[in-house]
């Protein structure tokens, strides 16, 4: 399951490549149809990141805007290519724009579109999105401080913190140093703080980095560990104190914390289950590697919502140095042209022959 940072470095991204412009749209496996008929010619005039969700809009002078819904799932893919050199569509491909030297194809687990009214619905159900500009954090202590469910499932209930997924949530309220058992409405308004500032920090780090990494340098030097990437996601020995680390099942996906750096207090806690050793796998919800998200760092750039952000390269590297993005990675914030090279906006898509995804 690809988390929130990785849609919003799409949404950054193909705002600098694709919006604008016009394209002509076409729905070559036939499963966006409709949709494709009705955005063809019109300008992609923005795209909006919210959580997991991305909305592109399409408008046309005197008429209503239409919205396009897009969830990758657990792989999903928005390519954007050289037209040239532009590899043939999928079974998969719901929708590919096409024009301005460009092809941009899209799959992903959910295609769907509608008028505004569909995306203010939609984004009226998510709840509030760490890397938003515009998130609410008050808004959301007061539910999550009357909530009887765990902070543990909270925290991936997409109608609170949107946007968060099972690494995450593992390594959020490890650094927030917050047991997953914890009622919400026994969080203190300290703890919850912290989960917040945890979710703040360590989701837009993954968004300017592209990766997740939990694991502040200067700590990770100090415990002699530079190479530490995260603290006890999917592993069995904490990253701070080296104690095991406990791996449950909640709601279907594994859980994670350390009993040492995240003390569950059992007059508060629900009944946790019994804590299993950890099931150990490998992992391709990340988004690393060289085929996995969308490569290189972004510079911070969530706050103003129309800043313009620029993306250092490594010496020798061909990408443009500048990317736009708008609050929320975008809220209608574009420019530039579009790129004339193979350009991914991958989405957790997994390596060939890899295990069905889990935890
Ligand atoms: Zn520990």
């Amino acid at each position: 399951m690809v988390e929130g940072h990785s849609v919003h470095r799409i949404a950054t991204q193909h705002t600098r490549r694709l919006c604008g412009r016009s394209y002509k749209a076409s729905s070559p496996n036939g499963r966006f149809a409709e949709g494709a008929r009705l955005i063809n010619g019109r300008s992609f005039s923005r795209i909006e990141a919210v959580g997991k969700n991305l909305f592109a809009f399409f408008a046309a002078a005197g008429q209503a805007d239409v919205v396009m819904h897009v969830h990758f799932g657990m792989s999903g893919r928005w390519s954007v290519e050289d037209a040239a050199k532009a590899a043939p569509a999928k079974d998969t491909t719901r929708l590919q724009l096409e024009g301005h030297g460009i092809v941009s194809s899209l799959s992903a687990m959910t295609v769907q579109h509608g008028g505004v009214e569909m995306f203010e619905k939609k984004r009226a159900e998510l709840g509030e999105d760490p890397i938003r500009a515009d998130a609410d954090a008050e808004a959301l202590w007061e539910r999550v401080s009357r909530s009887k469910k765990t902070i543990g499932l909270l925290l991936m209930d997409q109608g609170f913190f949107a946007g968060v997924g099972n690494i995450y949530r593992a390594e959020i309220l490890f650094v927030a140093s917050v047991h997953p058992n914890t009622p919400g409405k026994a969080l203190s308004r300290a703890e919850f703080d912290r989960v917040w500032a945890a979710s703040v920090k360590l989701m837009r780090r993954g968004y300017e980095e592209g990766s997740i990494l939990t694991v502040d340098k200067a700590e990770a030097l100090a415990l002699g560990r530079p190479g530490l990437r995260r603290w006890i996601y999917n592993s069995a020995k904490c990253g701070r104190c080296n104690g095991r680390v406990a791996s449950w099942d909640v709601a279907g996906r594994t859980c994670y914390a350390c009993a040492a750096c995240q003390p569950l207090d059992p007059s508060r806690a629900e009944e946790a289950e019994a804590a299993a050793p950890p099931k150990l796998f490998n992992s391709h919800c990340a988004g690393e590697g060289p085929r996995r998200g969308l490569r290189g760092r972004l510079e911070p750039s969530l706050n103003p919502p129309r800043a313009f952000l620029c993306r250092r390269e490594p010496r020798g590297a061909t990408r443009p140095a500048c990317e736009a993005a708008g609050g929320g990675a975008a809220r209608g914030a574009h420019g530039g042209r579009p790129r004339r090279r193979r350009q991914e906006g991958r989405a957790g898509e997994p390596p060939p022959g890899a295990p069905p995804p889990r935890g």
